[in-house]
């Protein structure tokens, strides 16, 4: 179990709380709305009625000892930046910060945002790449060339296995895992064989993971 603090319980701060608490971890929320605190107060390990610029305040919470900190402000640019600032200073050790335009990402980065996030960008991404290809069911960008892809298996390669069908060659991607009836098969081998409803987690260029797809 890990300790997480989020800060700003908008629609993604609470959700990722939520998810955390789903998952195990521990969640302090901070808001600088007493409802937002008390819609999440029951989920929650604690929730906080606190303004996070107010350094003092995070201090006698004891931020400072929590490993991971999510700063989700959106609208009011200048208490994100001021947080996580704060955050840093207190030498929390990762600091993620939700970004809603460039130049909000790029003072939080100088000031020594660990991970910058775009939720409504990524997501849109996201979507973009099932709806162009309805076999993929989900996709994340790993740089400008390459990415990651869970895909639906097309059914012409039922039956075959990883060697047969020599996808690295033909379409310069890699099967990284399976995941057939709820359970994954990490680093599958040359021998595994492709079964009906499984679905492959696949690394490669975006030109070799758009070829693959289109085989769907
Ligand atoms: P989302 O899209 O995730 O719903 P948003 O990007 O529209 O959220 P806001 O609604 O502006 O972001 O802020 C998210 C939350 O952050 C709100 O619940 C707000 O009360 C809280 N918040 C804003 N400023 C502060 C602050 N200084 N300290 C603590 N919480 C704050």
């Amino acid at each position: 179990m890990r300790e997480f603090v989020v800060i700003g319980l908008g629609r993604f701060g609470s959700s990722l709380a939520r998810e955390l608490v789903d998952l195990g971890h521990s969640v302090l929320a901070i808001d600088a709305s007493e409802a937002k605190v008390q819609e999440i107060s029951e989920v929650v390990s604690h929730a906080v009625y606190a303004n996070a610029t107010d350094e003092d305040a995070l201090k006698a919470l004891g931020i400072r000892n929590f490993e991971v900190a999510v700063v989700s402000i959106g609208e009011d640019i200048q208490a994100s930046i001021l947080a996580t600032l704060i955050l840093k200073e207190m030498g929390v050790k990762t600091v993620v910060v939700k970004a809603i335009s460039v130049l909000h990402a790029k003072v939080l980065e100088k000031i020594g945002a660990d991970r910058i996030i775009f939720p409504e960008r990524e997501m849109g991404v996201k979507v973009a790449h099932s709806l162009a290809a309805p076999n993929v069911l989900d996709y994340m960008s790993l740089d400008k060339d390459y990415g990651i892809e869970e895909v639906a298996i097309p059914e012409k390669f039922i039956g075959k296995s990883l060697m047969d069908l020599n996808l690295r060659v033909k379409y310069g991607i890699t099967v990284i895992a399976i995941k057939r009836n709820n359970e994954l098969i990490p680093s599958p081998g040359a021998e595994t064989i492709f079964e009906n409803k499984d679905t492959a987690v696949i690394v490669g260029t975006r030109k070799g993971l758009k070829g693959f797809g289109d085989k769907g």
